[in-house]
């Protein structure tokens, strides 16, 4: 919990932050925010990630300090695990010999750190690091804001989804007048993408499917759609939330192919259609709204699977007539 988090800061002197590979916004501007947090203590920190740092967020302070590294291959008294559901997803080698500080809000977060804090209420991992700024008297610097404001911003959708409260939006307050700024944040995260991902976008959209009902949406993304495009595997981040503004679409599942016979998934719904029970299924993961896993097979045996069970959820909530019978906003990351 955080007052254990706030002794541990006080009492240790040398930590790394890691999140989960494929970094998004909330893991990243958390993590940062943490960064330049235990920076203003004068302790000794780093960021250490599997993966690098996306395109959209290289821009936030910090980033170019990130280390990229495979292994834990350097004494820390403490590292925190930010965003993750368990001790693999850093993707870090060595983790689990580590003294391990878990700062997460999925409700479903297994407790593998040696100290938890879990939050499921807070919208974003975000929130949570503003609340430890808080508890331990520090500063919210320019930096730390503008990190913060950005986890807010991605988790949130920016401040569309379910998880949005009251609350998010007065730290959002408080980030801008510690000088995050919205315009500049919206500009580097949704407005800086490569020509690529416009191309790619649209050979995507065009394999759009729907169910009989029209509930169920899914689209995919082949190695050859990326390879055309000259786009990456992470060009295709958020087209799974396009077929969703369909407003009778219920649920979708975006499959992007990352070596033949393997697709990461992520799977999008709206009110109470629950996607992340069904990533679990599939050894994955995430929150009521938003989820992800990985499926195996031909593109039609791994569209069968997941499309079957999002029918079937939605069935077994909704009844087989066309009715909408769920609140209209989604859930966050
Ligand atoms: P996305 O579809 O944007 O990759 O992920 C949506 C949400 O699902 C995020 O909260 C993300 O952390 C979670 N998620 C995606 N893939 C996995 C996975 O393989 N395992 C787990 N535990 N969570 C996942
Ligand atoms: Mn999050």
């Amino acid at each position: 919990m955080l007052s254990q988090v706030v002794e541990l800061i006080e009492n240790k002197q040398r930590f790394a932050i890691t999140s989960h590979i494929r970094p998004d916004g909330d893991g990243l501007g958390s993590a940062l925010g943490l960064y330049w947090l235990l920076q203003s203590l004068h302790k000794e920190v780093e960021i250490i990630l599997r993966d690098a740092v996306p395109h959209s967020y290289m821009q936030l302070p910090g980033a170019e300090h990130i280390r990229v590294t495979p292994h834990i291959d350097r004494p820390y008294d403490a590292i925190f695990v930010i965003e993750c559901s368990d001790i693999t997803r850093p993707g870090l080698v060595g983790l689990e010999k580590e003294f391990v500080v878990n700062i997460d809000h999925h409700a479903t977060s297994a407790l593998f750190g040696s100290v938890n804090w879990i939050d499921a209420t807070a919208s974003a991992v975000g929130e949570m690091i503003y609340n430890l700024c808080k508890a331990i008297g520090g500063r919210i610097t320019k930096d730390i804001a503008e990190c913060v404001y950005t986890a807010l911003v991605t988790d949130t959708g920016s401040f569309h989804y379910s998880n949005t409260t009251e609350r998010t939006f007065k730290v959002a307050s408080e980030l801008v007048k510690a000088g995050a700024k919205p315009a500049k944040v919206a500009q580097h995260v949704y407005n800086c993408y490569p020509w690529a991902k416009i191309k790619l976008l649209g050979e995507v959209i065009s394999t759009v499917r729907r169910d009989d009902s029209g509930r169920v949406a899914w689209l995919r993304q082949t190695i050859e759609m990326q390879e055309r495009t000259g786009a990456n595997e992470e060009d295709g981040d958020g087209f799974v939330n396009v077929p969703l503004s369909a407003e009778e679409v219920q649920a979708v599942a975006f499959l992007k192919e990352s070596e033949p016979g393997i697709y990461r998934t992520s799977l999008r719904s709206k009110g109470d259609i629950n996607v992340a029970r069904i990533a679990e299924k599939f050894g994955g993961g995430g929150h009521r709204n938003a989820a992800g896993c990985t499926l195996r097979g031909t593109w039609d045996e791994a569209e069968g699977k997941i499309v079957r069970m999002l029918k079937d959820t939605i069935e077994a909530r909704n009844g087989n007539g066309n009715g909408n019978g769920t609140d209209p906003s989604t859930n966050g990351h």
